[in-house]
């Protein structure tokens, strides 16, 4: 197949995505950034397979996961860096219906990969506020989220065109797919929520919704394990932890705020009594969009313009394997999932 050359505006979990699987087909990428990253350089970066409200399974996980893994794996083995890190999520159930919830469906082979069978050790587990018992997230993970952007994009740079400016959209022309009359088969748009200051995308439905969290040290909070119950606590080693996160929908304002860390500590205060202290305090927005699926694809009326965004709060599992696919889309005609392209907008 010939060559072809795309733009792709924004590098944060999406435009890396989608770089990385046009590059690896041997397309040419220019990649621009202008630094001002919202979302992915504050994510946690967990990766929970399980959907606790209701204990269901989180959308096309099967599919997602797997390619979640073999993707920071073999990128981080061109960065030298390991991305993804394994650690069993510990929930404690908030209520007897939700425990019940589990035992139905731990039993279900569907199930069997991420939920571990509760034990007694589960049930009676003493180093959290413990009212209703807990139970054990297998395959699950959290991705070193400011390693990973710093070392995937120093690997990108090796394989293409990395520029650190924000784009003029006056210099490009939706026609040709001209940037400062530079030639493009494709201009992918992964602007996160600042896609609403776009010409041609600025009309999709991103609801930003904003992000708090805290990183704490503490002597006595378990390191091995996640712990979650209304809020995450990641263990990030040297007995330092996340904390998370708060949920503002539509707002852009991405300062930190007293609520938020009131929030966060009484959440906290659900789960233990442990002694901690706070070090850091982080926001950021997160692309969310009204029927939590993503948005992919060409543009109506201009077909070099595509748009990929709506990772709302799962980018670092979707992004991977939703990469792959738009390149598929692009480069073998390959039809998108129905779920998240661009085109149900416009019905
Ligand atoms: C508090 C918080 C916690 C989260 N926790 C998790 C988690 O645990 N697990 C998980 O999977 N996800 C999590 N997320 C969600 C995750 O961060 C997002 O799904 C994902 O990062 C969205 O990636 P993106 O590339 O679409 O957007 P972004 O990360 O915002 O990237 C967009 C990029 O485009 C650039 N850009 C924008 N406009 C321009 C322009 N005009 N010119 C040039 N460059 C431009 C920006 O600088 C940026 O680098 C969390 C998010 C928040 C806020």
């Amino acid at each position: 197949m010939e060559q072809q050359k795309f733009l792709i505006i924004g590098a944060g979990i999406a435009g890396i995505s989608i770089s990385k699987a046009l590059v690896s087909e041997g397309h040419s990428v220019k990649m621009i950034d202008d630094g001002k990253n919202r979302s992915s350089i504050v994510a946690a970066g967990m990766i929970n397979p399980i959907v606790f409200r209701r204990m269901t399974k989180s959308w096309r996980v099967d599919a997602f996961l797997p390619f979640a893994k073999e993707f920071y794996a073999k990128l981080g083995e061109k960065c030298g860096h390991q991305f993804m890190h394994s650690i069993t999520i510990r929930r404690l159930f908030s209520s007897e219906q939700e425990r019940d919830f589990w035992l139905s469906k731990q039993e279900l082979e569907e199930f069997c990969a991420y939920l571990t069978k509760l034990s007694s050790d589960d049930l009676t587990y003493g180093k959290a506020t413990n009212l209703f018992g807990s139970g054990r997230v297998k395959n699950s993970a959290f991705i070193a989220t400011h390693s990973f952007l710093e070392e995937s994009k120093k690997w990108l740079s090796t394989v293409l065109d990395l520029v650190n400016e924000e784009v003029d959209y006056t210099k490009i022309d939706p026609e040709t797919g001209e940037y400062k009359e530079e030639s493009f088969d494709g201009i992918i748009f992964c602007e996160g929520v600042e896609v609403r200051n776009n010409p041609w995308f600025g009309a999709i439905p991103i609801n930003p919704t904003k992000g708090e969290i805290l990183t704490i040290t503490s002597e006595t909070l378990p390191e091995n394990e996640s712990l979650n119950r209304k809020c995450f606590v990641l263990p990030s080693g040297n007995k330092t932890f996340k904390i998370g996160s708060t949920y503002v929908w539509n707002t852009c304002n991405d300062t930190t705020t007293a609520e938020g860390r009131k929030e966060i500590c009484d959440h906290l205060s659900y789960l233990t009594s442990a002694p901690y202290t706070i070090t850091e305090q982080t926001a950021g927005i997160r692309p969310t969009t009204l029927d939590r699926r993503p948005i992919m694809g060409r543009h109506e009326t201009f077909p070099k313009l595509i748009v990929y965004n709506g990772l709302g709060a799962k980018g670092y599992l979707l992004a991977p394997l939703l990469g792959k696919e738009l390149a598929d889309h692009l480069l073998h005609s390959i039809p998108l999932d129905k779920e998240i392209r661009y085109s149900r907008l416009k019905k």
